[in-house]
């Protein structure tokens, strides 16, 4: 039988012995890890961060070695869906080895990416070729301008070019997730729905949701998926349902004849809660429960602190089951550590 305490390189065992998939108290099974792979950002978002965001030193970071390490104690625990996201993973250095390792480890099927794709056009080639399957594309509005004022200093034809090369690498499908924020761009979800006539995209619309420092302003400019949906249907008549499986937190429609769907994403108005087998992992080595929850596990300090591969796997297993059930807003609860960049969306 292989020693899991012994388990330090990059050559996994064929599979894991003995995998216990991870449960919560509620029965949720979880198999799906999110990882920051750095709070730093190339854009500063004005739902994500503020303009003077400060970011942690490298050294707080997790290493590409102790990421490897934490992404087989998951795998070994039954995680077999991983998203690399951050800030903006993309410049994360050697992002493209980390991920082919990421691959080769057994029981990883699903390894996908959130990006703003600024660097896609560069990079998607080689991101596919190391084993990235598909990505998900941030892109808010159509219209530069509002492009810049969102993302306070952002080329959009820089999106476009890294979506056309994401398309071109095969990473397949193409999602587009669309935060919506009133008077910044809530009349513009008709615009980016246009785009699924004649593409076989999916068009996510996201509510914005309160973290830390920035609350105030996410609070009194959320657009509710009721008012999203509102708006496209004023536009294209009433939405098709395409299919909902409760394990994805976009619910999807189609408007009647085109090729891609419109998915919403309605966390803040009707949380999905009762579907999600997702835990984060942090860029500085914590195990968050819920992205909207400040309940955390470390698991870098012990790491660093020379815990066994089996240790590890009792901290991420019991921090799992310990995931809440759900947020807390409708209480007024909002979690205040961290902003989302920090988290990991
Ligand atoms: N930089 C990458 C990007 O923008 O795609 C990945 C990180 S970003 C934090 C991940 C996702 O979170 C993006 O789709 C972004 O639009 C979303 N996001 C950021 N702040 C949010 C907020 N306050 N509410 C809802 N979604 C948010
Ligand atoms: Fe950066 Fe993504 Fe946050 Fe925008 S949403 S500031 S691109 S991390």
């Amino acid at each position: 039988m292989t020693d899991l305490g012994r388990i330090t390189t990059d050559a996994p065992p064929a599979a894991w012995p003995e995998a216990t998939p991870m449960h919560d108290s509620y029965g949720r099974r979880i198999n799906y890890l999110r990882i920051s792979l750095t709070d730093v950002c190339n854009l500063r978002c004005v739902y994500c961060m503020p303009e003077n965001m400060q970011f942690r030193p490298r050294r707080e970071l997790m290493t590409d070695d102790e990421i490897m390490t934490l992404v087989k104690v998951g795998a070994s625990l039954g995680v077999t869906k991983i998203r690399l996201t951050g800030g903006e993973p993309t410049i994360r250095p050697r992002v493209v080895e980390l991920i082919r390792r990421m691959a080769a480890v057994p029981g990883i099927k699903d390894l996908a990416m959130t990006t703003n794709a600024l660097l896609l056009e560069e990079m998607a080639e080689d991101l596919a070729a190391a084993g990235l399957k598909r990505v998900n594309i941030s892109i808010d509005t159509l219209d530069p301008e509002k492009f810049r004022r969102i993302t306070r200093w952002g080329d959009i034809d820089d999106v476009w070019r890294g979506i056309r090369a994401a398309e071109a690498a095969g990473l397949l499908p193409i999602k587009l997730n669309c935060v919506v924020v009133r008077n910044f761009n809530d009349e513009d979800v008709v615009d980016l729905a246009r785009l699924t006539l004649a593409h076989d995209w999916e068009v996510r619309y996201i509510e914005m949701m309160p973290f830390g420092e920035i609350t105030d302003f996410q609070q009194s400019n959320v657009v509710s998926f009721r008012q999203m949906r509102d708006i496209v249907e004023a536009a294209f008549g009433p939405l098709e349902e395409a299919g909902y499986d409760f394990v994805d937190p976009s619910r999807p429609f189609r408007i009647p004849g085109a090729r891609g769907t419109l998915g919403f994403i309605s966390s803040v108005t009707e949380p999905f809660c009762q579907g999600c087998g997702r835990v984060r992992l942090t860029a500085d080595g914590k195990l968050r429960l819920c992205l909207l929850r400040d309940d955390e596990v470390d698991l870098l300090t012990p790491l660093r602190s020379g815990a066994t591969f089996e240790e590890l796997r009792a901290l991420m297993r019991d921090g799992a089951y310990h995931k809440p059930w759900g947020h807390g807003l409708d209480q007024g609860l909002i979690a205040q550590g961290r902003t989302m960049n920090q988290i990991g969306g």
